[in-house]
């Protein structure tokens, strides 16, 4: 046997030295990663906890679990059988269309057979039938994970993660990550949209579907704070429907039921999403248009007012039956009132309904202007 060179021997175990250095720095630099994942996703997990608007939540999962997990594409399925849930959305402003990577369904059919009995995550390639889950561009991903979630055994939705890479998700890997993930959004998932009926159950009007009295009350308060905030003036809208008295009376009190929640949907439907609107009682309504001045709320109410002019509402013999409203306007200006009391609210409702007595009085179907809000101070101070 030969004796090998010191000189060589020394260089060969300098070497494997330096290949253990560089798996050591490796696996070191692996475990900060990890730790570092591990840090995004607990403080995801908390901000998902905090969170109680569906808008926020569908937000969240689709931008905050892309960056914590470093994902190529990430989308959403809702199962959403009575359309609810996109209307909550849309109420909130966030129209489905959209959004490509929000897919609502409103069956569970296509979805379920893929997790099985026990609602198992499905991890591995992309095959034909998942490319439904990643609209949007030619790419599609190589591997994906599909994370169904699910409470009280009913499918609630499903979130899904995708990676150019082929080897990022495959059959049998390690998934507690993944889990603790579904596992939080199932809960999230179902109280949001627990929560979302009961808010809105409680603060809508049964019969005309707009807000009720209640929701109204607390949003003006809200909106006029708003307006301090910003400086941006809001206006406020009354409006009552004429002589609908002789409505009940001509066609019966049911169809005059279905009269005015056939007015509420056209006056909705001339509002923007953020304007405000809700029954106030009987046959009255109120709008808040936030970030309008007088002028441009008159307009809008003008249009609300030649709409149900222009509407024909049929009763059960398919005739028409000829309704008008009134409206009176009013506008609160945070530059001219920089402070509200409760009493200074009551003042600008009652600008609204003054001018709206005057509508009445001057033949109805018409709009009046109530003028901007001022204190009773600034009204003596102009007069003297
Ligand atoms: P004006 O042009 O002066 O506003 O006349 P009006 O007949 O609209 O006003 P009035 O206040 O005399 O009558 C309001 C009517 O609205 C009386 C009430 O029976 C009816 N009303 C209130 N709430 C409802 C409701 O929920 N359904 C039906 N069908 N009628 C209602
Ligand atoms: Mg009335
Ligand atoms: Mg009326």
């Amino acid at each position: 046997m030969t004796e090998k060179d010191p000189v060589v021997e020394i260089d060969e175990l300098h070497i494997e030295l330096c290949i253990l250095q560089s798996h050591l720095d490796r696996l070191l630099s692996r475990i900060h990663q990890n730790e570092a994942k591990l840090h995004r996703f607990q403080s995801l997990e908390t901000q998902l906890l905090a969170i109680n608007s569906l808008r926020e939540l569908v937000e969240h999962i689709l931008e905050d679990t892309k960056a914590v997990f470093e994902l190529d594409f990430v989308s959403l399925v809702l199962i959403d059988p009575k359309k609810e849930l996109q209307q909550f959305l849309k109420e909130d402003g966030l129209a489905v269309e959209t959004r490509p990577e929000l897919i609502p369904l409103t069956t569970d059919h296509q979805l379920k057979p893929w997790f099985g009995k026990a609602f198992h995550a499905y991890l591995g390639p992309c095959k034909n039938h998942h490319r439904m889950l990643f609209p949007g561009g030619d790419q599609k991903p190589a591997s994906i994970a599909l994370l169904p979630l699910v409470r009280r055994r009913e499918l609630l939705g499903c979130l899904n993660l995708g990676s150019s890479e082929p080897t990022r998700f495959t059959y049998g890997m390690a998934t507690d990550f993944l889990d603790r993930l579904r596992s939080i959004l199932s809960v999230c998932l179902e109280n949001t949209r627990n929560f979302e009926m009961l808010r809105r159950t409680s603060l809508i009007d049964a019969l005309t579907g707009v807000n009720n009295r209640r929701f109204f009350e607390q949003r003006l308060g809200e909106e006029i704070h708003r307006a301090q905030r910003t400086g941006e003036p809001l206006s406020f809208l009354f409006v009552d429907i004429d002589y609908f008295k002789r409505i009940n009376d001509t066609y019966g009190h049911q169809t005059g039921d279905m009269v005015l929640a056939e007015i509420a949907g056209q006056i909705r439907s001339q509002l923007r999403n953020n304007d405000v609107l809700a029954r106030y009682g009987g046959e009255e309504f109120v709008a808040i248009l936030s970030g309008a001045e007088l002028d441009r709320a008159m307009e809008v109410a003008e249009r609300i007012r030649s709409q149900i002019e222009r509407h024909t509402i049929s009763d059960q013999n398919n005739q028409p039956i000829p309704v008008t409203i009134s409206i009176g306007v009013s506008e609160y200006n945070p530059k001219l009132v920089p402070s509200m009391s409760k009493e200074d609210t009551r003042g600008l409702m009652e600008l609204a309904d003054q001018a709206l007595y005057r509508a009445k009085r001057s033949g109805r179907n018409q709009v009046s202007r109530g003028g901007v809000y001022r204190k009773r101070s600034q009204r003596e101070q102009i007069a003297v």
